[in-house]
């Protein structure tokens, strides 16, 4: 009855189910096959944006390009690489004048977590939801199945959304357990819960969940599962081992970034990520801007319309695999990203927020676009005392500063947080630049 009800709320989302059925054969496509539905949407996409997006019209015209030069998939070099800055500083212009869809707006975090607010037409919509139908079908998902879902909330959200959002995940089997107030009675639950009624897919934040398998494996459980999917930041291999050890061996990575959604998905056969070629193209640069086998990720969204995205270096790097994957699927395979690294930070009172958790306020909050803040940082130097980092030449009001500080204080307990202007953001041993960081887990991440 339950699969039935969902399936008829897919229809109503106009093409979804159109949309995955043509998807699970594209993923299937020779290569040659890939490339032409790729440069057929190429070409879509170029003439669409040239006439349409005042940014891309100037670009192009500054380096003499037209549309017509940008046909093939090796043809989008000739394209300038744009950043998370150019995002930030041209948004306006990078809106379409000439979309007839519906748009919807949301916030991102990306690599830096400082949110950024982007714009997507119905159509994208469409195929992302199916891509990650998509991929949720081949770990074994019948609609209606129940899915565990263990990451992050909003914090600033009106009644009325959280109450749909709530009936919502009834209908869909969707079971909401947020990593903003986790502690040792939150682990617990969720352990005994995956025990009595495990669900077919547990899906989160790869800190998240690595975070519930230490707790399984505590208890010396073992608690085999039909599917475990990670996503939102980098999935460790000291991780991956310990989700399998608690809770079996199918283990599902995920790879994608606010600007695009989806980008690569780990299949049956765990080789790598495939790469949802069908709506992104991905490079991988060295620094000096030439194609490697390693590198700079720089994207191009076949989809958007409403903001087009093309060449866009989201901040992460990555490595291509060698190996031609046995599940028949010849999209590339990404081999290992080194995307976002976050940390929890742990209050007093024993609660644990997840970094997503800050994100989600200051975007709440308007920060970024308010006080142009490019990157920021929370440190947790004590049990009870956090400094939180905006480089920014503004400063913040104090009606702000005592907005986040009642936020913190209601999920960590009485907190001693400095706020502070810096001029930048300093790189870990790791080499990471990690925008939640608690010095309480110093050895891990290599201050
Ligand atoms: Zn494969």
């Amino acid at each position: 009855m339950r699969s039935f009800i969902v399936r008829q709320m897919m229809r109503r989302q106009n093409g979804l189910l159109e949309k995955l059925a043509e998807l699970e054969k594209t993923q299937y496509y020779s290569e040659d096959e890939i490339k032409n539905y790729q440069e057929e949407k190429l070409q879509r996409l170029i003439k669409h944006t040239y006439e349409s997006v005042p940014f891309y019209k100037e670009l192009f015209d500054k380096q003499r390009l037209r549309p017509d030069d940008i046909k093939r998939i090796d043809d989008l070099e000739k394209i300038p690489v744009i950043d998370k800055e150019t995002l930030r500083s041209n948004r306006e212009r990078l809106l379409s004048t000439n979309i007839q869809e519906k748009i919807s707006t949301r916030r991102t975090g990306g690599s830096t977590g400082v949110p950024l607010s982007l714009v997507s037409n119905h159509k994208e919509c469409i195929i992302t939801n199916a891509l990650y139908y998509r991929f949720l079908r081949s770990m074994g998902y019948r609609w209606g199945d129940k899915i565990l879902l263990f990451w992050g909330e909003r914090v600033v959200e009106s009644f009325v959304a959280k109450y749909k959002k709530k009936i919502s995940n009834v209908i869909y089997n969707l079971h909401f357990v947020s990593t903003f107030s986790v502690n040792d009675r939150v682990l617990s639950n969720l352990i005994s819960s995956l025990q009595k009624s495990p669900p077919k897919i547990l899906r989160g934040y790869a800190s998240s969940v690595n975070l519930l398998a230490l707790k399984a494996l505590d208890y010396g459980l073992k608690i085999e599962l039909e599917a475990v999917t990670t996503t939102a930041e980098k999935l460790f291999k000291f991780q991956r081992d310990k989700i399998e050890d608690a809770f079996g061996k199918n283990v599902y990575d995920q790879y994608g970034c606010g600007e695009t959604f989806s980008i690569a998905f780990e299949c049956e056969m765990h080789n790598g990520m495939h790469i949802a070629s069908e709506h992104v193209v991905l490079d991988l640069v060295d620094d000096k801007g030439n194609k490697s086998s390693r590198g700079n990720v720089i994207i191009t969204n076949l989809d958007n319309y409403a903001m087009p995205i093309i060449r866009y270096k989201n901040g992460d790097t990555a490595s291509f695999a060698s190996l031609i994957c046995s599940c028949k699927r010849k999209t590339p395979l990404l081999k290992e990203i080194e995307g976002r690294v976050s940390d929890f930070i742990e209050g007093h009172n024993g609660n644990k927020v997840h970094a997503e958790f800050f994100t989600h306020i200051f975007g709440g909050l308007k920060l970024a676009a308010r006080y142009s803040i490019k990157e920021f940082r929370v440190v947790q130097e004590k049990i009870d005392k956090l400094r939180i980092e905006f480089v920014t030449e503004d400063d913040l009001s104090k009606r702000d500063e005592k907005i986040i500080r009642e936020k913190i204080n209601e999920y960590l307990g009485n907190t001693d947080i400095e706020i502070k202007k810096v001029k930048g953001i300093p790189m870990t041993r790791m080499g990471k630049k990690m925008f939640v960081l608690s010095l309480l887990n110093r050895e891990q991440w290599q201050v």
